[in-house]
């Protein structure tokens, strides 16, 4: 935790973990572009500051944040939130990753808004002049408004655990275990649900005899989805997949055992080793961070390495909103005879109905069935 206490009027002691910027430089990407030509970010206060290395203590440093004040905007540089840990986070600005902490003023405020600092947002930072360019310290001033987000429950609190995500790759497989559909509809609900655009995965495509796998996928394709087969032992669809994640902040959903590891090496093989980093350091901190990472892919783009599946938890979705994310129920749904029917129970439902002429396909509707009914967290 950091250290609270104020040294009269000259800002604020801040101890921050002693680390050098071990991590490699990276190549700029895509997004710094754009987020450069970006209009509408937050912009916080306007007053001077200064964040001052006063050596090293131990393992920790102590940088002074005159909290008041912040750096002129001309100063300011973009970056994007890799991992948080406290107060600290990391951003990735292209070239090197920088070690920051948050704004006394922005942080309250966006404590105030539940709204703290996030894995993947986009942020303004400033870095003191001590002259000294090994300091890598800087302090966030202003956060971009978000789009696309990974949230669930923290007790009763709506926890943002990765914002800016464009899509979520559900991955399923074509055998070993064979293709859930329920579980397909349940990701695909949760990702509607956060603005996140979901992509259908079918793994495994070597091992579908029985053609299930594709007939799974080209329901989905009806459905208006993004699809993708793949097979991670031929290699088939690894070019697809890695030109849909390029460039992309995405999130790769899907029970155990069905390739998302594979897959993800198939497609860069750097980022195994990324992973397997993370993973270990994550196991370590497992009591002090449940808080989702960004790991930088080697040809442009993010993946969102979560510390499980529950990511993309329903339990925060209100079960009246279900029908508006099975893309097929939603036109139907103002011809239901009650306004707030929800299709379960009631006389003259139009999605019922549907279901009965074989418009919408009967495993759909008894997604919605199970999820209206168990919309708790999914197990794997
Ligand atoms: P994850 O739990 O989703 O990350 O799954 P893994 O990537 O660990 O893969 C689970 C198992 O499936 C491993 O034994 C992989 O070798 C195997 N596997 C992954 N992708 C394929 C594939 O496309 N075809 C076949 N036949 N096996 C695969
Ligand atoms: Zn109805």
């Amino acid at each position: 935790m950091p250290d609270k206490k104020k040294n009269k009027g000259e800002g604020k002691k801040v101890r921050v973990p002693f680390r050098r910027n071990r991590l490699k430089p990276a190549r700029e990407k895509d997004w710094t572009q754009r987020a450069r030509e970006a209009e509408g970010h937050e912009v916080d206060s306007q007053a001077r500051e200064n964040v001052v290395a006063k050596g090293d203590l131990s393992r920790q440093r102590t940088i002074i944040v005159r909290d008041d004040e912040a750096a002129p905007r001309e100063t300011w540089r973009r970056g994007v939130v890799l991992s948080m840990r406290g107060l600290f986070a990391a951003v990735d600005e292209g070239e090197r990753i920088v070690s920051c902490t948050v704004r006394r003023v922005l942080r309250t405020r966006l404590i105030d808004e539940r709204h703290p600092v996030a894995v993947g947002d986009r942020v303004f930072f400033s870095v003191g002049e001590s002259g000294d360019v090994a300091v890598q310290e800087g302090v966030i001033e202003a956060v971009e408004s978000r789009k696309g987000e990974l949230r669930r429950l923290a007790g009763r609190r709506v926890q943002t655990i990765a914002a800016n995500v464009d899509q979520a790759v559900i991955v399923s497989s074509a055998a070993q275990p064979a293709p859930k559909p329920h579980f397909v509809d349940r990701y695909i609900v949760a990702a509607h649900a956060g603005d996140i655009t979901p992509v259908v995965c079918m793994n495994k495509m070597d091992l579908d005899e029985d053609e299930y796998g594709a007939a799974v996928l080209a329901m989905y394709a009806e459905l208006g989805y993004r699809t993708i087969a793949t097979s991670a032992v031929t290699g088939a669809g690894i070019d697809e997949l890695r030109a849909l994640l390029t460039d992309k902040e995405s999130v790769i959903a899907g029970q155990s055992g069905v390739g998302k590891s594979s897959l993800l090496n198939a497609v860069d093989p750097e980022l195994a080793l990324k992973i397997g980093a993370v993973m270990e350091s994550t196991e370590k901190g497992r009591h002090t961070t449940t808080t989702a990472e960004l790991i930088r892919l080697s040809f442009g783009g993010y993946v969102v390495d979560t510390p499980g599946i529950r990511s993309l938890d329903l339990s925060i979705v209100p079960r009246n909103e279900y029908e508006a994310y099975f893309v097929e129920f939603a036109p139907l749904v103002p011809a239901c005879h009650f306004p707030d029917c929800t299709h379960t129970h009631e006389e003259r439902c139009a999605i019922k109905e549907a279901v009965e002429r074989g418009d919408i396909r009967i495993e759909r509707y008894e997604s919605y069935l199970h999820l209206f009914t168990e919309p708790g967290v999914m197990r794997e």
